[in-house]
């Protein structure tokens, strides 16, 4: 019998409940387990693609091209859950299914409602996604707070779990957050409401998971205990970190969090082991030398917004024993008339992000122009890499107005553009390259030695293209196209000759990236700005 954990949680968002279930998959797959994470997203979208990156934070996508929430991002950089477009549910793919069966005539006439119709499909989409011999705990976690009316249709389907496979194959794990007051009181009364509204809908947590700015004291625990009705060893404190989030299931082992869970759901260790884990947040806490790392995007006062880049530059610097300071640069501000030799002046390599809309490019084609120029490394990852492809037409080949038909669709030197047969389609949707391909590297090129292989594959998601009108021109002028798909040709990265280190891809490397197998162009890219020297 499969178990399954249900994470929700109280008081307010972003208190880490992704990081949470990622850390009990990561502590249980340690322990010789296989699981399954699923995230639950009670937002009527039917997924996370059409969402703007300020309420939402980065869009990460899966391998078979599914939109969706970046926790699925932390379930893959954590654990090594299968991840596809069936371990994220929300809402609207819920309903969706639900009132195409109805019209389908698949209810024959009786009422639909919320209870059984939209539980059941919650639960079939979570045994669906739990499906396979080789899962034995399916995660899931519950997002939005719990209180919240949108979720309440996925926490009735949760406890319906207790009812249908017993109590022993269900665990409730419930994060919730201890807040410090004034003169620095910690204060449990937030707990013990956000444990009364999951007892309200029939739900007991086992397990609660206490984010406090520091380890809980006995007395604060046995007092918790005692208002929830949760065991004293049952609580685990989630104080704040110092160095990585990569920590927490240390501090969780540390706490007998894995032990519990096993015990509660009559799981047998296959033996636990935390090495490889452990010489992680070594590194990460004893770092050899340091780079500053310019990032120069157009979301950057967002934090979850790169979120997926961010984390492999961290995996980067973990492959090379080095401490990674992140300089967030708003490419609107290298618009306006300022130095930037000051502004890069001690910074070792530059990275332009993925993104949409005009805002800010005119800067990012600043940064990759200063780069180029000073040698500094660089790496352009999807809208980066047409970035770097339009600084070269404007400024190699004397193309001033050259732009992506993206930004300005009239431009009369359209270097990246629309493919033809997407031209007609642009406003129906659908047009974009989704999930992952295959690509063809060139001999000889750096980013073929880097992977050292001719054939990649990796994610994609973007609309438009190299032109490919332009390559010859740009090739002779010593752009190098190092990278295509093989069908149709198009390009799929970029590198600059005659100059160290230089890299822009059409794809999603981040999306690959683990501390455990840290991918390998932003090991190389780490390395190669280490051995960058600032004037
Ligand atoms: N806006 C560009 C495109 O659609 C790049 C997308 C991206 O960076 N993900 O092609």
């Amino acid at each position: 019998m499969k178990r399954y954990i249900f994470v929700t949680g109280g008081v307010c968002s972003s208190l880490g409940k992704g990081i949470t279930a990622t850390s009990i998959g990561n502590l249980l797959e340690n322990h010789g387990l296989g699981i399954r994470m699923i995230k639950i997203d009670p937002y009527l979208n039917v997924d996370a693609g059409t969402m703007s990156p300020y309420q939402h934070g980065e869009v990460y996508v899966t391998d078979d091209g599914t939109e969706t929430d970046l926790d699925l991002g932390n379930y893959a950089r954590f654990t090594k859950s299968e991840l596809s477009k069936l371990n994220s549910i929300t809402t609207g793919q819920i309903y969706q299914k639900v009132i195409k069966m109805e019209r389908e005539g698949q209810f024959l006439g009786r009422t639909v409602q919320v209870i059984p119709h939209i539980t059941d499909e919650i639960k079939s989409r979570i045994f669906q996604a739990s499906d396979g011999e080789d899962v034995d705990v399916a995660i899931i976690e519950v997002g939005g707070t719990v209180g919240d009316i949108e979720s309440i249709p996925f926490l009735e389907a949760a406890r319906q779990f207790i009812h249908d496979l017993g109590k022993e194959n269900v665990l409730f794990v419930h994060l919730t957050l201890i807040p410090e007051v004034a003169g620095g009181e910690l204060k449990t009364k937030p707990t013990q409401h956000s444990v009364n509204k999951l007892r309200e809908i029939g739900i007991q947590p086992d397990i609660l998971v206490c984010r406090s700015p520091e380890f809980l004291e006995k007395e604060m625990v046995s007092k918790i205990s005692l208002f929830t009705n949760v065991e004293e060893n049952s609580i685990i404190s989630a104080y704040d970190v110092k160095t990585s989030v990569y920590e927490v299931p240390l501090i969780f082992h540390d706490q007998n969090l894995d032990s519990i869970v096993l015990d509660k759901l009559k799981l047998k260790s296959k033996g636990i082991d935390l090495k490889e884990w452990q010489s992680i947040v070594d590194i990460l806490k004893n770092p050899g030398n340091s780079v500053n790392i310019a990032i120069v995007g157009k979301y950057i006062n967002l934090n979850d917004t790169y979120k997926s880049i961010y984390e492999s530059i961290y995996h980067g610097g973990i492959a090379n024993r080095t401490k990674i300071n992140l300089v967030k640069i708003d490419a609107e501000e290298l618009e306006k008339d300022i130095d930037l030799s000051k502004i890069f002046s001690n910074i070792n390599g530059i990275l332009i992000p993925g993104g949409f809309g005009q805002r800010g490019i005119n800067g990012m084609v600043e940064a990759v122009h200063f780069a180029r120029l000073n040698n500094i490394p660089c790496f352009g990852i999807c809208l980066g890499m047409q970035v770097m492809v339009i600084e070269y037409t404007r400024n190699v080949l004397k193309l001033k107005t050259a732009d992506s038909t993206e930004f300005t669709p009239e431009t009369p030197y359209p270097v990246i553009s629309l493919l033809e047969e997407q031209q007609g389609l642009r406003t129906m949707g659908g047009t974009m390259r989704l999930g992952k391909s295959i690509s063809f590297l060139q001999k000889g090129t750096l980013i073929q030695k880097i992977y050292g292989s001719d054939k990649i594959g990796e994610r994609h998601r973007h609309r438009y293209e190299v032109s490919n009108s332009y390559i010859e021109e740009l090739e002779k002028s010593g752009l190098i196209f190092s990278g295509f798909t093989k069908d149709n040709n198009l390009v799929e990265s970029v590198e600059w000759n005659n100059h160290p280190w230089s890299i822009g891809v059409q794809f999603h490397p981040e999306f690959l990236s683990t501390p455990v197998n840290p991918h390998p162009l932003f090991t190389s890219f780490i390395k190669a700005s280490t051995e960058h020297l600032y004037e």
